[in-house]
């Protein structure tokens, strides 16, 4: 077996302190040694500057989203408007187009030192909602797109069935529908058969939200999670306007809809869960429930601040995801953790650094169905992310603060070496496949018509 050995200058080891001098050995795709307190590098070790950190775990994306950064940012409008815009983007999207867009942003997401994403995918038909030939062609495309990156995927199919609470899906929303939550099961049943027994490929399933799926198909979803033992995710309560929605049809919220039918657990993430109720964060925290912040597109979506210390304090793991892409940057969805909650409250300090950097690498694995990631020790998945601490933004730390410093100073353009699943796909900041910036100015150029 192919075993290679990496020196760091300061290692972010359990239970959350940076360490000098760790050599870590790294036997195929996982962590087989952990060594503190070797003071020189090794020979034929491969030095790591700086401070490594575990991979980071994007627990939420939808990777065509990316080809909205900017094009939305024009004029006033809500998160219903932004929607509209997005469906424009959805409808030109095919499996070509689909693949090259995401390894360009799955290549984005590697520099960033990201080296799990978790896909939240409904853009599953062609035209007019009619199937491809394969059915999951556009997943196969996020697989493809992953592994060409060098990232792990957790693939979330996602159920959508309905274009808000009792209404029909219109327009390009036919792309996502399967008609129904069982032939739904049957597509993601194929999916899952696809990649049963290859590693770096988790199928789990998604409610799209209450919005889109009736409650009574909620539990076909459930049972598939539990059945197979795979993540499932929901979006839940990110706007005002569901909430409403939803307690006018079923008389409660859509955390105690998702409750009642069976989607809430510790598989389960619930994501952005922004407009809670006292009950709502105790059903979420007693079930062992995720939450999953997007704190930058939560903010440019203009949906609110979700109440993350008190999600914590109920008993849910946190973690984070950068869902619309509208910037890359695990770090800054981090900090915005705690300072949003340091606006609202006129108060500091709701969270450590080390909690935040937890929330950004285990407890973003496990949400994904990754249990074994997101840690630097023996039997752990081989994924180091190496951040300078000469850079303008991070020279000047002292010992004692490296993990603040990483948390609120550093950003993904201070991630220089990034090894995932064993294979080295960040050198120098430089990503294997070569200039990303050009990748995806022609994917997203090709996706909005423009030409290359
Ligand atoms: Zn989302």
């Amino acid at each position: 077996m192919p075993e290679l050995n990496y020196w760091c200058e300061l290692a972010w080891l359990p239970p959350g302190e940076a360490v000098k001098g760790v050599l870590v050995t790294v036997t195929d795709s996982m962590i087989s040694d952990v060594v503190p307190g070797v003071a020189e590098p090794p020979a034929g070790a491969v030095r790591l500057a700086g401070l490594t950190l575990p991979g980071l775990a994007n627990a939420h994306s939808h990777a065509f989203h990316r080809a909205l950064r900017g094009v939305t940012q024009r004029e006033k409008g809500s998160f219903w408007t932004w929607r509209e815009q997005m469906y424009t983007l959805a409808a030109t999207l095919d499996p070509d187009s689909y693949l090259a867009l995401a390894r360009a942003v799955y290549a984005e997401m590697a520099l960033a030192g990201i080296t799990c994403v978790g896909e939240f995918h409904y853009l599953h038909h062609g035209p007019g909602g009619r199937p491809y030939d394969d059915p999951n062609v556009m997943g196969h495309a996020l697989v493809q797109a992953a592994r060409e990156a060098g990232l792990r995927i957790a693939l979330l199919d996602t159920c959508y069935l309905t274009g808000g609470i009792g209404t029909p899906l219109t327009g390009v929303q036919q792309r996502f529908g399967d008609g129904d939550a069982e032939r739904w099961a049957i597509r993601a049943e194929a999916l899952l058969a696809a990649y049963r027994g290859e590693k770096d490929v988790e199928i789990g399933v998604a409610v799209h939200s209450v919005r889109a799926v009736p409650a009574e198909q909620m539990p076909v979803i459930g049972r598939f999670s539990a059945h197979h033992a795979v993540p499932a995710h929901a979006h839940v309560s990110e706007q005002r306007g569901e909430n409403s929605a939803c307690v006018e049809t079923y008389t409660a919220t859509p955390v105690e809809v998702l409750c009642e039918h069976d989607i809430l657990g510790p598989r389960s993430t619930a994501v952005h869960a922004t407009h809670l109720s006292d009950v709502d964060i105790a059903l979420l925290g007693q079930s062992g429930s995720h939450v999953c912040m997007c704190p930058t597109t939560e903010r440019d979506l203009a949906d609110g601040v979700g109440p993350a210390r008190k999600l914590r304090d109920a008993g849910s793991p946190i973690t984070l995801g950068s869902d619309s892409h509208a910037v890359i940057d695990l770090f800054e969805e981090a900090r915005a953790v705690e300072l949003n909650e340091r606006l609202i409250s006129e108060q500091r300090g709701h969270w450590t650094a080390a909690e935040l950097l937890c929330a950004a690498t285990a407890d973003g694995h496990s949400s994904l169905g990754f249990a074994d990631a997101g840690m630097l020790v023996p039997g752990a998945w081989a994924d180091l992310v190496s951040v300078r601490l000469d850079s303008v933004r991070t020279a000047g730390a002292s010992a004692r603060d490296l993990a603040e410093t990483v948390v609120f100073a550093a950003s993904a353009a201070d991630v220089h070496s990034v090894v995932s699943g064993g294979r080295r796909i960040v050198e120098d900041g430089r990503h294997v496949l070569g200039d990303v910036g050009a990748m995806l100015g022609e994917a997203i150029a090709a996706v909005r018509g423009e030409g290359a």
